[in-house]
Order: structure tokens, then sequence, then C-alpha cells
């Protein structure tokens, strides 16, 4: 079984109807979820392996259920992209992230780059420009303070659609970055017409890289990669000392994972952070 946090639901029930009697339980209750205030941001630092420095703050959303507890995005980010509530949802998610952020400034913290998942539905969407110029204009945020991660499918299905979108957007200085790297249908060429500041080496490459020589060769090549386009790589899913000197050996530039700190709540990642500049 997935590991999950504490208090996410768990039904103990054959998988089948589990499956479908927790799919109905969350869609009834997601439509309205946003309305209701249930929706949190919790945040996830990644620190650059050179310098010791936050190079940025990564949104990761939860669904608190008044039943069920904290629900992962695991679980209801797959069906939100199925019914299409992923549209509002995620304009939520960037205009509180954004939003977020600015409020870390106003405490006193250096300005700090928050990065934002965006789904393929997402996409498909009219609005996304117009919700991503919204959450910008109403926060404040400086563009070039806005990363949208990315997944390799959502280029390629889409290709000539979302070109053009994401190159307009890395004109007006928003960061772009490809999430879970080497786990959709990659290709090299991609990378290169496709105007990408970040890589994230998915964290299944990570996890037992230290192990397995296949999963090691990938994240070398994936490193290789990077160096070669000069596009800064990050390893995600970082848990261990041993794991971090083996992508510190091997050149990656930022590294995200448990090792350093988990999602945590807004508060406490702002007081993680200044605690860790004080440092
Ligand atoms: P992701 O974007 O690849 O996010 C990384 C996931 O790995 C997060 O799970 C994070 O909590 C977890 N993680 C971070 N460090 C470690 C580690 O050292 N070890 C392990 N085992 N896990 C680690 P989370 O928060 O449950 O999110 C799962 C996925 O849900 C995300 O994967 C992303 O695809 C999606 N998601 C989360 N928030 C949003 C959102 O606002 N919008 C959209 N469209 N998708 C989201
Ligand atoms: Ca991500
Ligand atoms: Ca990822
Ligand atoms: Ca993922």
């Amino acid at each position: 079984a997935k590991e999950e946090g504490r208090g996410c639901f768990r039904l103990f029930s054959p998988v089948i109807e589990r499956r479908s009697f927790e799919r109905l339980v969350l869609e009834t209750g997601l439509r309205g979820a946003l309305e209701r205030n249930e929706l949190v941001l919790h945040y996830q630092p990644k620190r650059r392996i050179a310098t010791g420095d936050i190079s940025g703050i990564e949104a990761l959303v939860r669904w608190r259920h008044p039943a069920l507890g904290l629900v992962s995005p695991a679980r209801f980010v797959p069906l939100a992209e199925e019914t299409g509530l992923i549209v509002p949802i995620g304009r939520w998610v960037l205009a509180t992230a954004c939003a977020q952020a600015v409020a870390w400034q106003n405490q006193g913290l250096a300005p700090l780059r928050v990065a934002v998942n965006l789904s393929p539905r997402q996409f498909a969407d009219e609005s996304l420009l117009a919700d991503i110029e919204a959450a910008l204009a109403q926060s404040g945020l400086r563009p070039d303070l806005l990363e949208l991660e990315i997944t390799e499918t959502v280029v390629v299905e889409n290709f000539e659609r979302t070109l053009p979108l994401l190159t307009a957007l890395r004109e007006r200085g928003v960061h772009l970055a490809i999430d879970d790297f080497g786990t959709g249908y990659s290709s090299m060429a991609l990378v290169k017409q496709f105007p990408v500041d970040t890589i994230k080496i998915d964290s299944s490459f990570i996890r037992d890289v230290l192990d397995n020589p296949d999963d090691a060769a990938i994240a070398e090549a994936i490193l290789a990669l990077g160096k070669a386009l000069d596009v800064a790589i990050v390893a995600e899913g970082v848990e261990t000392e041993a794991q971090e000197a083996f992508l510190r050996a091997r050149g990656c530039d930022q590294i995200q994972g448990y090792l350093f700190s988990r999602p945590l709540p807004a508060d406490e990642i702002a007081a993680f952070v200044a605690s860790y500049e004080l440092s």
C-alpha cells in the first residue's frame, strides 16, 4: 500500500468496492469543496546543493474533508481532472499561491519563487492564460517569482496549442519546469523545442538511485541533459544524505524532499524559512 499522511482516507473492503465507494464519496464532496473552503495548500521548499540556499517553494494542494480528514491530492486530483473540477480548483491554487508568496514577503522573508502544478486539463481550458494573469495582477507578485510545473504529457499531447502559450508565459518572465521528468513520453527533442528553465527528475528514479544501476543511469542521463542544454535540474523525493551525496557528486543543482523539509502549512514553512535564513 502507498504511504499516506496521518488521517488520510482508508477503507478496509475489497479493492473494487472500495474504489467505487471512495470515488462516490469524493466526487460528491469535491463539487462543493472550494465553496466550503475545504482546500488548503501546503508548501515544500527546494534547496540549492552548492550554496545551501532555498531556491523556491512548491505549492501542493490538500483537501480537509470534514469526515475523512486530510485527503492527499493523489486521491482527488485525478478525479478533479476527469470531472473538470481541476479548472476552478487550479484557478484557486494559482491565486492562493501567488497571494501567499506576496504575504511571506510582507512578513519580511526574502522573495521566494513559488511553484504551482498545472494539470493537462487546465491547458485545454481557454481561461488558463487569463487565470495566470489574474493571479499575478491581484497578488502583485512579480512574474519571475512564479514557476509553473508541467508534465511532459501536457506538452506532447497538444504541442501546437501549448507551445505558443508557454512561450508567451516565458516572455512574461514566468518560469517553467517539467515535472516528473522521465516518466512520460519524454524526448530529448522536446526539451530543446520547449522553453523550459528547470527539469525535475521524478522521485521514482531517486528512491533506489544508490542500489539500482538503471535508476542511477537514468538520473545521470537527465543530469547530463541539463548540463548540455543549460537547464537547472531538481531531484525530487530526496530522503537521505546518501542520495544527496550521489546527486551532488554528479552536479545536480537542487534537491527537494523529506531530507530538507516535508510539505508544511504556510505559517510553518514561513517559520522554517526564517530560521533557516538566520542559520
Ligand atoms: P508532484 O508534483 O510530483 O509532487 C511531489 C509529491 O511528492 C508530493 O506529494 C510531495 O508531498 C511528495 N514528496 C515530497 N518529498 C518527498 C519525499 O522525500 N519522499 C516521498 N515519498 N514523497 C515526497 P503530494 O503532495 O501528495 O502530491 C501528489 C501529486 O498531486 C503531485 O505530485 C502533483 O502531481 C499533484 N498535485 C499536488 N498539488 C496539485 C495542484 O495544486 N494541482 C495539480 N494539478 N496537481 C497537484
Ligand atoms: Ca510538482
Ligand atoms: Ca514531481
Ligand atoms: Ca508526480
